[in-house]
């Protein structure tokens, strides 16, 4: 395994919209610098502003407009490069490089790999940066909750989450939404009694009362509260009716039940 080096990177994470997450990415040694998607270009500019960062990339996770609309602007100011998915290559020119699954990505020194995370949208991604114990995961994966299935199908949905849930439990997760309080209180009507999850809550709601972000989490923290990432624990089944049956369907009715929640 790679020597990891958790120093050779800074991010910075800011509000954009109503709720919308945006993050950027900088590498020490070259100054390169990326942002997560771009929800809107003022929010991202005035982070550049406050950190003197030069942005030189924007590494989309899918086409909805909240993660997109800023990249035109910010792109015909900066000239940075983009880097897509398929599905926003296949809508919007401002594409330089569209990727996918075990594609590398470079910002500077710092390499990613693409990971497929498809549900959200139909060609969603995720970029994980191994050794810098890093992934931005969009709207698959959000802490102790995970995106609504609007294009692809629970089972999809649930191996894409799958496929996070693999990665090493000290990865930070950077997602597109502060949703993490309302998931909480939908979490715990299914597990009221997940000590995890009952940690998180009392760490959020501190983190909330002092006006602060409650990304990022870890994968290692999700595993322990997040519901949707734990379809194939028998005591979920059983909180939802669904004993013995497959991972995906208990997924599935988790995922409804939050819909109606
Ligand atoms: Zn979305």
């Amino acid at each position: 395994m790679p020597l990891r080096r958790p120093n050779a990177r800074q991010t910075n994470l800011f509000l954009c919209l109503k709720d919308n997450y945006g993050v950027l990415l900088h590498d020490q040694a070259t100054g390169a610098t990326a942002s997560i998607d771009a929800p809107e270009s003022g929010a991202v500019e005035a982070a550049l502003k406050a950190t003197g960062w030069k942005l030189t990339h924007i590494l989309v996770t899918h086409h909805h407009a909240d993660h997109t609309d800023g990249i035109p602007a910010l792109k015909q100011k900066y000239g940075c490069r983009v880097i897509a998915p398929a599905e926003v290559s296949s809508k919007y020119p401002f594409v330089d490089e569209t990727v996918k699954e075990g594609d590398r990505v470079k910002v500077g020194n710092l390499a990613g790999s693409v990971i497929d995370t498809p549900g959200h949208t139909a060609g969603h991604i995720s970029y994980w940066f191994h050794d810098d114990a890093l992934a931005f995961v969009g709207d698959t994966l959000f802490s102790i909750g995970c995106g609504r299935v609007i294009e692809g199908t629970p089972q999809m949905m649930w191996q894409s989450l799958c496929k996070l849930r693999d990665l090493p439990d000290d990865t930070e997760i950077y997602c597109g939404h502060e949703y993490t309080q309302a998931n909480i209180q939908f979490a715990q009507t299914i597990e009221p009694n997940n000590k995890a999850l009952a940690a998180r809550a009392a760490e959020v709601r501190d983190e909330i009362s002092r006006g602060l972000p409650t990304i990022p989490t870890t994968i290692g923290e999700e595993k322990a509260a997040n519901v949707f990432l734990r379809a194939d624990q028998p005591e979920v089944a059983a909180a939802v009716g669904l004993s013995g049956k497959p991972a995906a369907e208990v997924f599935r009715e988790v995922r409804e039940r939050k819909n109606r929640f």
